[in-house]
């Protein structure tokens, strides 16, 4: 079957669309090795051309919508231009359709939506339009038939992840992407064992209860054995980049892990870093196998909104232990903060910027919060009345996306401006960002100099 992905993500951190996922790319692996033909097309906005382009020149026979939960409105626009103009048959996925199945299947001409990880059940649910015959239920796919709305069971989860093949990535145009940045990204498991209130990962985690373990990791060699494929098809390839939240979370598999890579790849590598996992015995085995820039989660300096409210379960001890124990083994830091959280104040807003003075972090990403769809702070933002009238647009014009009566939005837009002239940004943040850091050349976050 020729099928054209569309993916549907907003562009407000100035990336690239379409963009590499790991999960969309392994689907589209499977897809591929199943015989269909595949084209991708990403979008951040609505473009009649680029739809129009893309259909004369693919000729799909099916359209797979992976959409961002922040991107509704895009794809009901999108979708509803397919509906007038084509007729083919839509089938909707990624975050949007896993947090709002109903609303998703109820997007013009979508057929049925794929909940959750879609390896399994999208697979099946394609080879299952080639033959109508086999029935159309499939675990983890809703879809309306003439009985009305078919709700089935969600599959079981893939445990064994080494058992999936690698992700597709030259159709996310990755050769330019590694040119520009010099950087692969990697995947090295699915799932988190953290609780954060302002993330989505334990929404999907209870969608898959009793489905199997929730955290999962690939065996070091199966990750080695990516990056070596990387490294040969790419040429530019010079940072490794481990892109989960739980990447150190798990001494257990990082130790072996981290003896396998300084064994089999001479990279230096980035990856995330949390706070609670920046020990003495992690951060000295991560410099030594050629850890060179960790992204640090640190969110709020305000322990009630980083606690009470994020239920991040990090002390402020944690946090500046881990940010000394980092800079003295010679790892350069990225703090990421969100600013405008549920019960955020000027107060809160001052222990953000004391704690950054404190922590000297190599480079910062101020971010404006938005209350993502599906997550706890989303709930804690809804039931005080607080979430923003302009909803996901907020998210694009990278403003926060809610709005209390002790701090309005331009308050929290003020503390931004602020916090982002007086720190280091990178030079891999977007443009506006780097040049609101006065005064003072953007940073190459992998070889930042210490402040
Ligand atoms: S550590 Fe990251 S991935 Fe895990 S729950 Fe917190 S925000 Fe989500």
């Amino acid at each position: 079957m020729r099928i054209l992905i569309l993916q549907l993500l907003p562009d407000v951190r100035n990336r690239r669309v379409p963009r590499f996922a790991p999960q969309l790319g392994t689907l589209l692996t499977l897809l591929k090795q199943r015989g269909h033909e595949l084209a991708l097309l990403g979008l951040s906005s609505f473009d009649v051309l680029k739809i129009k382009a893309a259909l004369a020149k693919h000729l799909p026979q099916l359209i797979y919508a992976d959409i961002s939960a922040v991107c509704a409105d895009l794809a009901r626009r999108t979708l509803q231009h397919l509906h007038d103009h084509e007729f083919l048959p839509i089938v909707a996925g990624g975050e949007y359709a896993t947090v709002e199945p109903a609303a998703a299947l109820s997007l013009p001409s979508v057929q049925a939506v794929a909940i959750g990880e879609p390896d399994a059940s999208l697979v099946t649910y394609f080879e299952r339009i080639k033959d109508p015959a086999a029935g159309q239920v499939v675990l983890g796919v809703w879809l309306r038939d003439e009985k009305g709305l078919a709700r089935p069971d969600m599959p079981a989860l893939v445990e064994d992840l080494d058992s999936l093949p690698f992700p597709e990535r030259d159709l996310f145009g990755y050769a330019d992407y590694v040119k520009a940045t010099g950087q692969i990204e990697i995947a090295t498991g699915r799932g988190c064992p953290q609780q954060c209130a302002y993330c989505i990962n334990d929404w999907i985690e209870s969608i898959y209860d009793e489905k199997g373990t929730w955290t999962r990791r690939r065996s070091p060699d199966n990750v080695l054995d990516e990056i070596d494929q990387l490294r040969q098809n790419y040429a530019d390839v010079r940072i490794v980049y481990f892109t989960n939240h739980a990447f150190a979370l798990d001494p257990a598999w990082l130790e072996p892990f981290l003896e396998a890579y300084a064994r089999r790849c001479t990279l230096p590598f980035r990856c995330h870093v949390r706070a609670n996992a920046a020990d003495d015995t992690a951060v000295t085995r991560l410099a030594k196998a050629g850890c060179k820039l960790a992204d640090v989660e640190l969110i709020s300096g305000s322990n009630f909104v980083r606690n009470e409210i994020f239920d991040m379960d990090l002390s402020g001890e944690q946090i500046e232990g881990a940010f000394e124990r980092l800079h003295e083994a010679g790892i350069a830091t990225r703090a990421i903060l969100y600013l405008g959280a549920p019960y955020e104040s000027e107060v809160s807003l001052d222990e953000t910027a004391a704690l950054l003075r404190r922590l000297k972090p190599s480079v910062v990403d101020v971010r404006p919060y938005f209350p993502w769809p599906g997550t706890r702070a989303r709930e804690t933002a809804r039931d005080n009345g607080w979430l923003h009238l302009r909803g996901a647009e907020q998210y694009h014009r990278d403003a926060t996306g809610i709005d209390m009566p002790a701090c309005r939005p331009p308050i929290v837009a003020a503390w931004i401006k602020k916090l982002r002239r007086e720190f280091p940004a990178g030079l891999a943040e977007p443009w506006w960002r780097r040049w609101s850091s006065a005064g003072r050349a953007p940073i190459d976050p992998f070889f930042p100099k210490r402040r």
